[in-house]
């Protein structure tokens, strides 16, 4: 029998966090900015640091529907007390009288705290007779009373440089009063598949062709990242044609993105082409699925070129096409949430190469996390993606783990969310 190599140090494959470093240091963030609408600012990322103009709330006011009154006024020892009910406040409309010595006026939520006034009683802890008000006095003098500035005062710094301005910043914003904010220009993606057996959908397929799924998935992980694309089709196994297609993208966009064609004895068109207009090099990866990827350069744009297969399509764009276009959209590195969780079904993998096997994580009645494969893992199952909902991340070494191991996941959606 001949001796086996070492199957976790074969030669030539990356490690895959040696290659993110390196195809990070390749490329800047954009640095064009435009000023948007507040209501078109959903997805962007933000340009610049941004402080308050405003008091956070802006004035005292009431947490509850009740009464207002002056906990000064209250008696020593007294539970409950009696006030004279002398106006009200509510939402947009302010009390403008005064607050006179054992007085009281009906309060609602959100609505202006009076000078004079400083705690709340809620109405179910009230009682009228008339303009009488009998309060059951509260624990706390200020007791359901929101304080001006009491979450930031004007100046503080709310929202910084680099930030995805999603649901709730969209509303941090609206509350300071920000009605137009400065984001980044978004960047432009230019994608195409090449592959004499691809068909776009709509056609009718020949024997030995398939449909192209590649140009769909991406568009969906592109739209999903608000990132603005173009979609130049299928492309022909055609050196003219590649060639064609490549200097139509890199006109077009930051980012030339293709997929197929980047695995050994394939390469030959992409080669040479990125060789003769710009620069190419080609990664052999130590992931599983998504062994080669191709990057390079060419007029002013990045080359990221997928394999063909469509699972390792996905996946090394979520792991390595993704923190490019994040560090070139200006955003922090992002890191991906990963936890714990117990295996249900036997997992098969050989050494060598770190795995992203697609799992179906559920929390059981306690909380804890529960993880099945989704079954087969062949680079071309693209319904393994769509069923699952999580990458179940098995490291270098690591060979057949049986169901009831603890294995770390890594959930999908808070990558590109
Ligand atoms: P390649 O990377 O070009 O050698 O392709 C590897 C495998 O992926 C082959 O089975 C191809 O038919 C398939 N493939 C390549 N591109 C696509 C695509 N855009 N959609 C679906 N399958 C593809
Ligand atoms: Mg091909």
């Amino acid at each position: 029998m001949l001796p086996t190599q070492d199957p976790c140090t074969q030669p030539g494959l990356l490690h895959p966090a040696k290659a993110i470093e390196q195809l990070l240091a390749q490329v800047t963030p954009i640095e064009e900015t435009e000023l948007v609408s507040l209501s078109q600012a959903t997805g962007r990322v933000l340009a610049e640091d941004l402080a308050s103009s405003i008091d956070l709330p802006p004035f005292d006011n009431s947490a509850m529907d009740g009464y207002a009154f002056a906990y000064a006024d209250v008696k020593p020892e007294t539970s409950k007390q009696e006030f004279t009910l002398v106006g009200s406040s509510f939402a947009g409309h302010p009390f403008t009288g005064e607050a006179k010595p054992g007085s009281c006026i009906r309060i609602m939520t959100g609505a202006p705290v009076p000078a004079g006034f400083d705690t709340v009683q809620m109405q179910e802890k009230t009682s009228a007779n008339g303009d009488s008000i009998s309060i059951e006095i509260p624990a706390r003098q200020g007791a359901n009373v929101r304080r001006q500035g009491e979450e930031l005062t004007a100046g503080t710094k709310v929202l910084r440089q680099g930030c995805i301005i999603r649901a709730a910043e969209m509303g941090v914003l609206a509350t300071i009063g920000v009605s137009h904010v400065r984001v980044k220009r978004k960047m432009t993606v230019a994608f195409f598949s090449t592959g004499d057996e691809l068909r776009p959908v709509g056609s009718e397929l020949a024997p030995g062709q398939i449909y192209d799924s590649n140009r769909y998935s991406i568009q969906g992980l592109l739209t999903k990242a608000n990132i603005e694309w173009i979609d130049l089709g299928v492309i022909p196994d055609d050196k003219e044609a590649i060639r064609g297609a490549f200097k139509e993208a890199a006109d077009k966009a930051d980012m030339v993105l293709t997929s197929g064609g980047v695995s050994v004895g394939d390469a030959d068109y992409t080669k040479q082409i990125l060789s003769e207009e710009g620069e190419i090099t080609f990664w052999r990866l130590a992931i599983k699925p998504g062994k080669p990827f191709a990057f390079g350069k060419l007029d002013g744009a990045v080359f990221c070129g997928l394999p063909g297969n469509p699972v390792s399509s996905m996946v090394t764009f979520y792991k390595l096409v993704w923190p490019i276009i994040n560090k070139m959209q200006g955003l922090p590195p992002a890191k991906p949430l990963t936890c714990k969780a117990t295996l249900t079904s036997d997992i098969r993998k050989q050494p060598g190469r770190f795995e992203y096997q697609r799992g179906i994580v559920t929390a059981n009645e306690n909380g804890e996390l529960t993880v099945a494969t989704t079954g087969g893992q062949g680079s071309g199952m693209l319904t393994s993606m769509s069923m699952a909902n999580c990458f179940i991340l098995l490291e270098q070494q690591q060979g057949d783990t049986p169901a009831g191991s603890t294995v770390i996941i890594e959930p999908f959606n808070t990558v590109l969310d």
